[in-house]
Formats: C-alpha cells, sequence, structure tokens
C-alpha cells in the first residue's frame, strides 16, 4: 500500500473522539498518525494500520 507524508488516511474504526481521519507524520516500519478530530498522535504498526484503511487522501484527492 502506497502511502506517505502528510496523506489523510481514513479509517474504518473510529477514534473515542469520533474522527475517522488521521494525517500521516512518520512512515517506516511504524506509522505517527495525528487524528485530524483532537490532535491526538499515535504510533501504530504499518501492518496493523493498513488493514484499518477505509480510504486515502492525498492532496485533497481521494485515491481509493
Ligand atoms: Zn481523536
Amino acid at each position: 500500500m502506497d502511502i506517505r507524508l502528510h496523506d489523510i488516511l481514513t479509517m474504518k474504526k473510529a477514534h473515542p473522539c469520533g474522527s475517522h481521519d488521521w494525517e500521516v507524520l512518520r512512515v517506516g516500519m511504524d506509522f505517527r498518525l495525528k487524528c485530524r478530530g483532537c490532535g491526538h498522535e499515535i504510533m501504530v504498526e504499518r501492518r496493523k494500520a493498513e488493514k484499518n484503511i477505509k480510504s486515502i487522501e492525498r492532496e485533497g484527492q481521494k485515491l481509493c
């Protein structure tokens, strides 16, 4: 899966704040993601994050 810095990931599972959207702050073995709802940052295993992705947005355009 092609995920780049500053992509917006829409997840299947919502964050407790109610938002499904996360900004990618770091890519690698793990992703650093920032919740667009509450600003909370998490580190998550790439494999786990990919399983939870519903759609990806880059520069305002939906990729999938
Ligand atoms: Zn949140």
